[in-house]
């Protein structure tokens, strides 16, 4: 037994030194190509590791954008709703859509919002003082017009019936009118600024943004109330690993702006393309990694915001 556990820690430490090693090498010599790989691998990184190329075009974004902007004053980020839900995110799907559930389509709908949270979270497990590993996504509640659209309901399932008018309905008759809507009082978006409210059946009911699927509706909009697309998008997407539109409707959860304009832009431009500049690339880069540590370096200076 003491020889096979020698041999699994040479094997293991052997294993380590290879990913580290080739980790620094990718770091130095191709941080453009070996983005996601080497953020991935990386144990105990801090501001400093920062690869140089990135450096400019980063602290620009951060300075003449996102603190311009004040797209990180408020206390609701997905970095704040992780550490008021105890290293946990809860949504509830809005459904604007006639088209029915089943109960496979809601399984793979939460395991996909797992997915594209933890696409970003993890290049924080590590990363300067972040206390979280794996972040549990659960689906808490299914917002719908038609509660028969929730085939083959289970008993663990919450379904909300109620409903608004979208005003965008009235612009565009495409888009449903009728706009599912879940509890306020269990809503994080609604009470994230009273530090003193409790949710009814506690913490575990509350839900901290929307998945918001609208029939119709064209590319995305996100923020910290959620992430917004087309009923078809999500449905046809749901088992991808990397999801383009719904990660950079996440990454506006986090403070990150849009680049339209070329004022949008670092005067010198982005090193390497960044999911944040619509249509530049499909994945989390590793600027939009740098950019996410960056932005927590920031942050987490302010303790009483982020209490460890
Ligand atoms: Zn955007």
């Amino acid at each position: 037994m003491s020889t096979r556990r020698k041999w699994l820690l040479a094997l293991l430490s052997a294993m380590l030194t290879v990913s580290l090693t080739g980790t620094a090498t990718a770091l130095a010599e191709a941080p453009q190509s070996s983005a996601n790989s080497q953020s991935e691998a990386s144990i105990q990184a801090s501001l400093s590791d920062m690869p140089a190329s990135l450096r400019p075009s980063i602290e620009w974004v951060y300075k003449n954008r996102m603190l311009k902007e004040n797209s990180v004053g408020r206390k609701n980020l997905i970095f704040d709703q992780i550490f008021a839900g105890k290293g946990t995110i809860n949504y509830v799907v809005r459904w604007q859509s006639a088209k029915n559930l089943t109960l496979q389509q809601r399984q793979d709908i939460e395991r996909m919002l797992g997915r594209q949270l933890n696409n970003w979270t993890k290049h924080l497990k590590g990363y300067d003082g972040w206390p979280y590993g794996d972040i549990p996504v659960k689906v808490v509640g299914w917002a719908v017009a038609n509660p028969a659209q929730i085939l083959n309901k289970q008993l663990n399932e919450i379904v909300y019936t109620q409903t608004i008018v979208d005003e965008l309905s009235k612009t565009d008759p495409r888009i449903p009118a009728a706009l599912p809507v879940a509890p306020s009082a269990l809503s994080r978006f609604d009470h994230f600024t009273d530090p003193n409210y409790a949710y009814p059946g506690g913490l575990d009911k509350r839900f901290d943004m929307y998945l918001w699927g609208t029939t119709n509706f064209g590319g995305g909009a996100g923020g910290d109330w959620g992430q917004r697309m087309s009923d078809d998008y999500i449905l046809s997407t749901v088992n991808n690993n990397e999801i383009q539109i719904t990660e950079h409707e996440i990454g506006h959860g986090f403070g990150m702006p849009d680049f339209y304009g070329e004022n949008d832009r670092p005067p010198g431009g982005f090193p390497v393309p960044t999911i944040m500049w619509a249509g530049n690339s499909s994945k989390i880069t590793d600027w939009d990694v740098w950019l996410l540590r960056y932005t927590w370096s920031q942050l987490k200076q302010d303790s009483q915001r982020f209490r460890m």
